[in-house]
């Protein structure tokens, strides 16, 4: 094992205890408290930054309602405003190599992953980029009178896109680089103002990113961070009265708490949550051994697993299905851990302690209830459990009863079975509470289409599985409310409003 440099890394990269960032200043806490975030690879302590209490979330939605209400934001024209969004662009470009990794140091990722993937920097630009070229062509429609106004006159309908208005954003730990972008873009290029809270075993790249934003000309309340957990800070974001609109990501349970706040104001709210994504390979794959490896990269790579869309369950036609196992457990030996900085690790370790307990109890679980351990299981040993390192894991011959088939497990395991023909993959395809994703593998593209359109999620991918900055993505199910990407984002963050004009007169 190579030494790990993650104290190494924090010191060069200049990390300083984080703050809020409230009405365009850098602020402490009011209460005092505060919130050491480790690297998972080694449990060092990276940063420590500032809780922020109910009064400091107050004082963050007042300011974005204030920015809201009486500011520039909303009523820029959209020339400007889409050249300060450009801006940010340009700013999160040249600060690549920083952000990727910071977001290693942040939450363990391998450095090659988190410059090279969907959740890289470039990933996050790309999605600013994106709906910065929305702002000028947000446009409304007309509509003919259906019949005289009640005076009689004739009338012409017509309609707006306005901003929501102030955006609470809340995103997890494991991309988010990407995920504020996900929430943040939309939010502004609409005229949205914003409170973002991100992940307590994320902040780094929520802080820097949030410098960038003052340094591209967002004026000040439009963006706001607090930083915190979700007691008390999540908790007095989601039930403060002066938002008008909660978008996140993150766990089906805080899903459920945002749905039972929103209920209050009738808030407005989009949830990306958790999936249970299978993948299924017939046997006219182009390559049964390519779809393997991307399911079982997918889990142990990168996140190892700890991603909502992967494909952690294989639904694999009986006849290849020996071929798919051994190239799913022969991609394993590939596998590296060890100090996240070091350009050849492949894997991530888990996020921390309790998440670690959970991962390595469903793989207990999992023979007892009737599962076949292929790969894996356990942890690696020696040096490396400093961190929270869990080696990948395949199990064979799972069934949709079983708690591993049917739970989203968030690490390194990926569960395989057999089926016989095209409706059976189908019944056990959408056999899951939840519906985020899924990939078909087929050279027989009518049967993929018909696969596609049958399956109930809200992407899926016909020989090629992956995630674009101007496409729409959310969930089917308990997965997930609404979708962000594309033009459903600005439909996600704008309000319609039908103007009547009379016309007599
Ligand atoms: P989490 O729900 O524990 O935390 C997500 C965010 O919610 C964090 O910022 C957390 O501090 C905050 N939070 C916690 N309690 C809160 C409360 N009471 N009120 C308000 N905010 C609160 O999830 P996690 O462990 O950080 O992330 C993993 C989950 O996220 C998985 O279920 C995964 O599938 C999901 N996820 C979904 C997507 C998607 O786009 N669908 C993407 C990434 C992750």
């Amino acid at each position: 094992m190579t030494t790990m440099t993650v104290l190494e890394e924090r010191d060069r990269l200049g990390v300083r205890p984080g703050k809020l960032f409230i009405d365009g200043k850098w602020v402490d806490a009011g209460g005092g408290s505060t919130w050491e975030q480790v690297n998972p690879a080694t449990n060092e302590v990276v940063t420590t930054f500032a809780v922020a209490s109910a009064r400091d979330v107050d004082e963050a939605v007042k300011a974005a309602r204030r920015a809201f209400d009486e500011g520039p934001w909303p009523r820029m024209n959209a020339k400007d405003r889409k050249a300060i969004l450009q801006r940010l662009v340009s700013l999160i470009d040249d600060h690549a190599d920083e952000l990727n990794r910071l977001q290693t140091l942040e939450n363990g990722m391998p450095i090659a992953f988190s410059s090279m993937s969907v959740v890289s920097s470039s990933m996050a630009a790309g999605i600013f980029d994106h709906h910065a070229g929305w702002i000028d062509k947000i446009t409304g429609s007309t509509y003919p009178s259906y019949e005289p106004a009640p005076t009689g006159a004739d009338v012409q309908v017509m309609t707006f896109r306005e901003p929501v208005g102030v955006v609470a954003a809340i995103i997890p730990w494991n991309a988010p680089m990407m995920l504020f972008a996900q929430k943040v873009a939309p939010a502004l290029a609409t005229g949205c103002t914003v409170v973002l809270k991100p992940s307590e075993y994320a902040v780094l790249t929520s802080l820097r990113l949030s410098e960038l934003i003052a340094e591209a000309g967002v004026p000040d309340g439009v963006f706001n961070m607090v930083p915190g957990p979700g007691d008390p800070t999540g908790d007095a974001l989601i039930n403060h009265p002066g938002i008008d609109k909660v978008t996140f990501t993150g766990s089906r349970g805080v899903g459920q708490r945002i749905l039972q706040a929103s209920s209050n104001r009738i808030t407005r709210v989009t949830l990306e949550l958790g999936g249970k994504s299978p993948s299924i390979v017939f046997e006219d794959a182009q390559s049964v051994a390519g779809a393997a490896m991307v399911a079982m990269g997918m889990v142990s790579m990168g996140v190892s697993g700890q991603g909502c869309v992967c494909q952690t369950r294989s639904l694999v036609q009986r006849s290849v299905y020996d071929e798919f196992l051994e190239a799913a457990s022969s991609l394993t030996k590939a596998v590296s851990y060890g100090d996240p900085f070091d350009p050849s690790t492949t894997s991530a370790a888990i996020i921390n302690q309790r998440q670690l307990d959970r991962v390595l109890g469903f793989i207990e679980r999992a023979p007892t209830e009737g599962a076949r351990l292929v790969v894996g299981g356990g942890r690696p040993g020696g040096d490396l459990d400093k961190g929270n390192f869990v080696n990948p894991t395949l199990f064979a011959d799972v069934d949709q009863t079983m708690s591993v088939a049917r739970d989203e497990v968030f690490g390194p395991v990926l569960v395989a079975m057999p089926f016989e023909d095209e409706d059976d993959a189908l019944r056990i395809a959408n056999d899951t509470e939840y519906g985020l994703g899924a990939g078909v593998y087929t050279t027989n593209i009518a049967k993929g289409m018909r696969m596609a359109r049958a399956i109930r999620a809200g992407t899926v991918g016909i020989n090629e599985y992956t995630v674009m900055p101007n496409a729409p993505f959310g969930g089917f199910k308990a997965s997930g409310l609404g979708r962000e990407g594309g033009w459903d984002s600005i439909e996600a963050f704008t309000e319609t409003k039908a103007v009547i004009l009379g016309l007599a007169g």
